[in-house]
């Protein structure tokens, strides 16, 4: 506000209300571990709050100042656990706009404040810590057992209210990237050998550090990140595939070294050992090292897979892994890796990313890939491991010749598995692939 008009204001301000910002919308984000509370306003919140937990309803009360409500309450929080509803009380005066939050639970609230940028306005967001929906299938804890499925931990990229990149008919990168992973976490369920952690189950926000954190606390053994490229023009189109370049990495990891509860946390423990044992702490950066390196060259050998595998259903930007220094990547203890399914800015590839036949099939090529990888570079104790054979259905252009350069074995060995007495295959003819 102009300096004349708050001498205005303030001369009149006991006669009638008057408020510079509004809110203008108010958003409801439930995740399985906490609920998020988005306040779109007009201008930068000016606002204080405090909790009222002595007795039910626990509430959460916020005063904006100098804010009038012009957003819709009715219905918020009930998709939350955690917010019971939404809703105003009397306001400090005349200019402000109070609002309260009813919770079931007692949570320790965290208020920040998010400038506008070009897709959202000023921001107040309210995160609530606490159980707001039910999570499907968590991850078991398996390592204890000799046979045990591999976990892979699928991250489907942005949500809530981050949309990722949005198409030209307005198609919202979060919602094609759940769907993808979501038939993604199907198809691995379904395979004995392996099991799916989905990082994010609906439509809500994770942070990118939390994320390769869940995986971490899921024991996941591989990371994929699933998302859609967009550029700033419509003709780029294809899929490429992100692996964690080393050198960038390198001096990230060296700064978190520093960080000594950061190492613990990193190494799984392997620190503490090393500390009891009196070694030098060089040593537990050594090994740290040497899991990054290995984490980084199996992601690598998985992109690979998981390229060939894409290339059959769908046109690559690139043909060979790209490397880059990604957030979500930075697990140096598990093969990670981040896929971009098609470009989404592309109108022909919006298109097909919307369709579920083409979601299926780049569910279906990533499954392949990531199996694939496991088979050729197997975990010890794991059931792909000590798995002799695999079940394959025959795809269009599949020919024996390329079936046994894909899976390292020989077309005399998958005719002798199969008793097969001719070369020529069926679509949808099942065979047992011998391993190795
Ligand atoms: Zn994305």
């Amino acid at each position: 506000m102009m300096k004349r008009f708050w001498v205005f204001l303030f001369a009149c301000a006991p006669l009638w209300a008057w408020a510079d910002n509004s809110v203008d919308s108010v958003r409801v984000w439930p995740s399985p571990d906490k609920t998020r509370v988005v306040f779109d306003l007009s201008d930068t919140p000016d606002y204080s709050y405090f909790t009222l937990y002595q007795q039910k309803p626990y509430r959460l009360v916020i005063d904006f100042n100098n804010t009038s409500l012009k957003a819709g309450l009715e219905n918020l929080g009930k998709e939350s656990l955690l917010v019971d509803k939404i809703r105003t009380s009397s306001p400090k005066n005349a200019n402000s706009t109070r609002i309260v939050i009813e919770l079931d639970s007692k949570s320790d609230a965290n208020l920040f404040t998010l400038p506008a940028n070009e897709s959202y306005k000023d921001r107040l967001v309210v995160d609530l810590p606490g159980k707001s929906i039910e999570r499907s299938g968590p991850a078991k804890s398996v390592s204890e057992l000799k046979d045990r499925r591999v976990t892979v931990a699928i991250d489907a990229g942005h949500g809530g209210d981050d949309p990722g990149s949005i198409g030209p008919r307005g198609t919202y990168e979060k919602h094609v990237v759940i769907r993808i992973a979501t038939a993604l976490a199907k198809l691995i369920n379904d395979d004995p050998g392996m099991q799916a952690y989905l990082i994010r189950t609906g439509d809500y926000y994770v942070g990118l550090n939390e994320r390769p954190q869940k995986a971490w606390d899921a024991k996941a053994d591989f990371f994929v990140s699933i998302h859609a490229d967009a550029f700033r023009t419509p003709q780029p189109s294809g899929g490429s595939v992100w692996v964690l370049s080393k050198r960038r990495a390198e001096s990230e990891v060296g700064r978190w070294l520093e960080n000594r509860e950061q190492q613990s946390e990193l190494l799984g423990g392997v620190t503490d050992i090393l500390r009891k044992n009196g070694h030098e702490p060089y040593l537990a950066e050594t090994l740290l090292d040497m899991s990054m390196d290995s984490s980084i060259a199996g992601a690598y050998s998985a992109a690979k897979h998981i390229i060939d595998e894409m290339s059959a259903v769908t046109e690559m930007h690139k043909h060979a892994p790209q490397a880059a220094s990604l957030a979500v990547l930075k697990s140096p203890d598990k093969p990670s890796l981040l896929v971009e399914t098609g470009f989404i800015s592309n109108p022909r590839e919006e298109q097909l990313l919307t369709s579920n036949a083409h979601q299926q099939k780049l569910a279906r090529a990533l499954y392949n890939g990531i199996r694939r990888y496991f088979v050729s570079n197997p975990i010890d104790n794991t059931y792909l491991a000590n798995q002799s054979s695999f079940t394959y259905t025959v795809k269009s252009g599949d020919s024996l010749s390329v079936l046994a350069q894909k899976y390292n074995t020989t077309v005399k060995a998958i005719k002798t598995e199969n008793n097969l007495t001719t070369s020529s295959l069926k679509i949808g003819q099942k065979l047992t692939i011998p391993s190795r």
